[in-house]
């Protein structure tokens, strides 16, 4: 059988790459071949940048309203074709369908706080800063951006910048994780049928060769980019000396702390799904759980119970609660860490390795993995695993785990489960990372705040969404005014 190549989005229509290089394109689940993927070319790049470049002094010109009716429509196609996208985003991902789902409900959320345009894309004005004369700072547009983006969330990371940049009278490309191509564009058949301008919205699949091509494009003013850190380091830097706006987010190591006070039977569900799901693959998952005092072996019993619960398997099945690994390659990766932490001395509590999925027998699983006297110099606990691995630290008392948190190499998300007031204000107002869940184990923000952390979590600094967003995809312009 042949298997589909998928295609870049150029202009207003699909249009092959000229690449001759492909990759392969996988359900984890089944580990089977599922589609072909070009790895574009420069020219693929120029292609496009030239159609965004073209498309831009009309659409500036469309009133910022009239933008926004491009995107109420596609909000109402999105919603029409939500299964679909959920689907296809858990064939080639894994993860399972009710989360894919979550994941596309927060792809919309991000359209439908685009379109307040009129009140966010705003600029101030103060009349007589001298004597007669007024000031105004007006939001522009500057031109084409771009997103390069990565396989653990194929549909929503893209639309954390794209509605912003389309609505604030820019024109777009998204470079999707060649991983991953296929959600993304399952998204652009639904934007052919919208009928943006020609040029407008773009999409160029491939690797490195099409990231250095936006990298490097002259005409690209800005990048916003989602992965791993030293990605992100390499295009903040870059961008730094072609001297493009940038936003870089990075990778984790997420703390979650639980105080002796914490409410377990409440608490534990989403304790537990905040390290397993995703099979671990969130940049805001779990993956260092510290109790603090004696609730440690209680936690730990606790813990380790539900987590032999999880129901391991394909994605697609609404039954299963934890799906396979986004590709081998990674799955060798996680299980490399769990070997490390063995030999570095780590208790091995529950052991993932050897998971076997009735019918799957070739999908990329791990299972849910726990480790116990965990030490904060651990590779386990400083490294990103990016799987299903929970790595202990016990920690004596609220400083220590603030301390856990703050050496930390990232500083993306923590968390704290407790009943205290107190301890929980101590907590948020001293931690470094800047997304805090209290009694919460994922704290992700919705569109409307922004989204991003802090350290080697995230290189520049407007994040993603939230109404910061609006600044940078715009200038402001002042205008200094005098009449005689
Ligand atoms: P990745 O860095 O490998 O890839 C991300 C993107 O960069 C892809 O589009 C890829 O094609 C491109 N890329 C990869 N290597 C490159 C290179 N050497 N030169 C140029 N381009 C390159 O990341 P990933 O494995 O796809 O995603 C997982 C990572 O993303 C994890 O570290 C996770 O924590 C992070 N992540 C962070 C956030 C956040 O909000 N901070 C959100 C999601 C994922």
């Amino acid at each position: 059988m042949s298997l589909s190549v998928v295609n870049n989005y150029i202009n207003g229509e699909f249009v092959q790459s000229d690449s001759a290089q492909f990759g392969d394109v996988w359900n984890p689940a089944t580990g089977e071949k599922i589609a072909t993927v070009p790895y574009g070319t420069k020219a693929d790049v120029d292609r496009a940048v030239k159609a965004a470049r073209d498309a831009y002094p009309e659409w500036r010109e469309t009133p910022p309203l009239t933008r926004a009716r491009y995107l109420f429509r596609l909000k109402d196609a999105f919603e029409e074709n939500f299964e679909e996208i959920a689907e296809t985003l858990t064939i080639e991902q894994g993860k399972v369908i009710d989360e894919a789902r979550g994941e596309v409900r927060r792809m919309i959320e991000n359209v439908e706080h685009a379109t307040g345009v009129t009140t966010l894309m705003c600029g101030y004005t103060l009349e007589d800063i001298a004597k007669g004369i007024d000031c105004y700072g007006h939001r522009q547009p500057m031109g084409v951006f771009a997103a390069i983006v990565p396989y653990n969330f194929p549909g929503m990371v893209a639309w954390w910048f794209l509605p912003y940049a389309l609505v604030t009278g820019n024109t777009f490309i998204v470079k999707p994780s060649e991983q991953v191509p296929m959600t993304q564009t399952k998204i652009f058949e639904i934007i052919d049928d919208i009928g943006f301008p020609e040029g407008v919205v773009n999409m160029v699949h491939g690797a490195k060769d099409v990231v250095n091509g936006l990298l490097d494009h002259p005409d690209i003013k800005g990048i916003s980019f989602v992965g791993s850190t030293p990605t992100a380091q390499y295009i903040y830097k870059r961008c730094g000396e072609t001297g493009k706006r940038v936003q870089a987010l990075g990778g984790a190591k997420n703390i979650v702390a639980v105080m002796p006070d914490a409410d377990l039977d409440q608490g534990l569900p989403s304790l537990v799904s905040s390290f397993y799901g995703c099979a671990g693959q969130r940049c805001l998952a779990g993956a260092v759980l510290a109790p603090v005092g004696d609730i440690a072996d209680e936690l730990k019993d606790k813990f380790v119970a539900s987590a032999k619960q999880i129901k391991v398997g394909n994605g697609l099945d609404e039954q299963t609660a934890m799906g396979p690994l986004g590709n081998a390659g990674h799955k060798e990766r996680v299980l490399g860490f769990i070997e490390k932490g063995i030999a570095e001395g780590a208790d091995l509590v529950l052991d993932g390795r050897d998971c076997i999925v009735e019918d799957y027998p070739n999908g990329f699983f791990v299972g849910p993995t726990f480790f116990d006297k965990v030490t904060p110099d651990m590779s386990i606990a400083g490294e990103e695993i990016f799987g299903p691995v929970v790595s202990m630290v016990r920690a004596k008392d609220l400083d220590d785990v603030i301390d856990l948190v703050n050496t930390r190499r990232y500083a993306n998300a923590s968390c704290i489960y407790t009943s205290s007031g107190r301890a929980a204000r101590e907590f948020k107002y001293r931690v470094n990372p800047s997304m805090v869940g209290i009694n919460i184990g994922v704290a992700a923000p919705m569109s409307f705040f922004p989204f991003g952390g802090y350290g080697n979590s995230m290189f520049g600094d407007i994040k993603a969404h939230g109404q910061e967003i609006f600044q940078f995809f715009t200038d402001t312009k002042v205008v200094i005014e005098r009449w005689f």
